[in-house]
């Protein structure tokens, strides 16, 4: 089924509109509707198995949806297009994965720099001095000529960052991208990001990491069992939660 794709008001960056979806008789969406401001960090957290990496990933079409749409830029990302248009739309929505997903018989500079000579037609030396920059911004400028297999897991993660900033992306989505990590690399990971947050880049961001999301989140998202049951501030959510299943998820943390 598909519908007109609401409009976007002035300052959003992606809306979604009633986004439902199943799998078979299970409902793992229900009615999302909700939207993200362009330059505002948002944080998506909920309890294991509620439908986050779902919603992320219904975002740039990873998962299809049932019913509704998802407005970004102007586009109906679940409209029927070919493959070549959705792979556009793709490349302007960076997705960070928590398992980093780097090809492991490429370099560090040849996974960066990969997309932009595939799939915008970039000439080879253009694209490798850019991957060496985006390197150089994720800390990693020594680290150009390496193989994943050589690098620590904080570091293969910067690299998948650096990997989907290369298609300058106006949106970045991140699922659980220190989840993966051992401890000690969490911080190189969430310092990368809470930098690109500070440039003003438009972020959806599945995590655990409470202490980022009090931190760098404009808004918060709590889902439960497919539904957003609230979204607020960062303080307010934290400070005094109104939902009683955020209250319960909020003190099983700690
Ligand atoms: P979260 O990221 O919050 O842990 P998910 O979005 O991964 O949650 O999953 C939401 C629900 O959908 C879970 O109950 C999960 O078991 C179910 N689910 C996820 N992927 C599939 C799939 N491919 N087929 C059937 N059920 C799925
Ligand atoms: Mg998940």
């Amino acid at each position: 089924m598909t519908m007109p794709v609401s409009q976007l008001q002035d300052g959003q960056a992606i809306r979604l509109s009633d986004v439902c979806k199943s799998y078979g008789d299970y409902p793992v969406l229900r009615n999302i509707n909700a939207e993200v401001g362009r330059g505002e960090v948002v944080v998506i957290c909920g309890p294991s198995g509620s439908g986050k990496s779902t919603l992320i990933r219904t975002v740039n079409r990873l998962e299809e949806i049932n019913s509704g749409s998802i407005n970004f830029e102007g586009q109906n990302i679940h409209a029927p297009m070919r493959g070549r248009e959705l792979n556009r739309l793709r490349s302007r929505i960076g997705f960070v994965f928590q398992s980093f997903n780097l090809f492991p018989h490429l370099s560090a500079v040849e996974n960066v720099s990969m997309s932009p000579i595939r799939v915008k037609g970039v000439s080879a030396d253009v694209a490798r001095d850019k991957a060496i920059k985006l390197l150089d911004r994720v800390g990693l400028a020594d680290k150009a000529n390496s193989y994943p297999g050589q690098l620590s897991g904080g570091q293969q993660q910067r690299v998948a960052i650096a990997r989907a900033l290369a298609m300058e992306p106006p949106v970045m989505l991140f699922d659980e991208p220190t989840s993966a990590l051992d401890p000690e690399m969490v911080g190189e990971v969430l310092s990368v990001m809470k930098s690109l947050a500070a440039e003003g880049m438009t972020m959806l961001c599945v995590t655990h990491e409470m202490g980022f999301a009090r931190d760098v989140a404009d808004r918060i998202w709590f889902i439960d069992a497919g539904e957003i049951l609230e979204m607020a501030p960062p303080k307010d959510f934290f400070q005094n939660p109104r939902h009683p299943r955020a209250q319960r998820f909020l003190s099983d943390l700690r």
